[in-house]
């Protein structure tokens, strides 16, 4: 067994790292429910009742386990989910494919059986839903755990809100509200589970100047981060195309993420680097669609 007190911390942390991510609030809280006692990370819907759901964590030596169940009177999540995937089961099979090659052992279970394959869950109809990520722990101490934690976190919010269709809203408002220069923000910079698995990547400083908030602001800056979606969609026309977060995304502040917008196509965030006269650094992915 491990100690409560740690297994407190790493909930916490673990919720607070993950609303930074996502832009959505989630809570670390003691749970006791069907069976299951321990520390839970919760997402409560605030704009639409029934859309809440729990991460039962597990967290031993050598594995977390992160179960995402949906809190009681979710059955608008359940159905929710089973219409958006159903609805594109290719981003469904992309977020397991995504979440897996990330390390997680994933297993969903849809009216409590399991499924077997990954094509599986778009067709079926079902009442209860649950996924099951496992995350092995490398090395020992708290931190190996926390970091295992917070991988299988992010895995089960990947996999829960890739079926929502949540947005971050507080990442719309924020970029709209007083800004003098108005910025374009499309569904990929808001999309919770793109802009967690961006950040997850390349951390929560900006790309071209290497601002961070946490250094200027200590805790009030902690994470605070714009995603940039550097790709125009229009160059896929006749694809359908999937966002790679971290292929398509970077994370800028707000002030670099205003000037790239200020130029159509908006700059690529070396070029605002450049004209920083900071030094150059390992570049990002090419987004250029000529090569496919
Ligand atoms: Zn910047
Ligand atoms: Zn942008």
């Amino acid at each position: 067994m491990t100690d409560v007190v740690s297994d407190e911390e790493i909930a916490s942390e673990a919720a607070r790292q993950i609303s930074l991510e996502t832009g959505l609030p989630f809570h670390a809280a003691k749970v006791s429910v069907d069976g299951f006692a321990g520390w839970r990370v919760g997402y409560q819907a605030q704009v639409e009742e029934g859309l809440g759901f729990d991460l039962l964590l597990a967290i031993g030596f050598r594995s977390v386990e992160v179960t995402m169940r949906p809190t009681r009177f979710s059955g608008p999540l359940v159905r929710a989910f089973a219409a958006n995937v159903a609805a594109d089961p290719r981003g469904w099979i992309d977020q397991l494919a995504r979440v897996r090659s990330a390390g997680a052992t994933v297993t969903v279970y849809a009216d409590h059986e399991v499924l077997s394959s990954n094509a599986e869950l778009p067709d079926l109809e079902y009442r209860t839903l649950e996924i099951e990520c496992v995350v092995r722990t490398v090395g020992r101490g708290i931190e190996a755990r926390r970091d295992a934690a917070l991988a299988a976190c992010r895995a089960a919010v990947s996999l829960t809100l890739s079926g929502l269709e949540l947005q971050a809203t507080e990442m719309i408002e924020d970029l709209s509200e007083g800004a003098v220069v108005r910025v374009d923000v499309n569904k990929y910079e808001r999309n919770p589970v793109a802009r967690m698995q961006c950040i997850a990547h390349y951390g929560s400083r900006c790309w071209a100047c290497d601002l961070s908030f946490a250094d200027t602001y200590g805790d009030l800056g902690a994470g605070y981060i714009h995603v940039h979606h550097r790709v125009l969609v229009s160059s896929y026309e006749g694809e359908t195309y999937v966002v790679d977060p971290i292929r398509d995304l970077v994370p800028l502040c707000p002030n670099c993420h205003m000037m790239i917008h200020r130029r159509r196509p908006p700059l690529e965030p070396s070029e605002l680097r450049r004209i920083l006269d900071l030094p150059e650094k390992q570049p990002l992915p090419s987004i250029s669609t000529e090569s496919a």
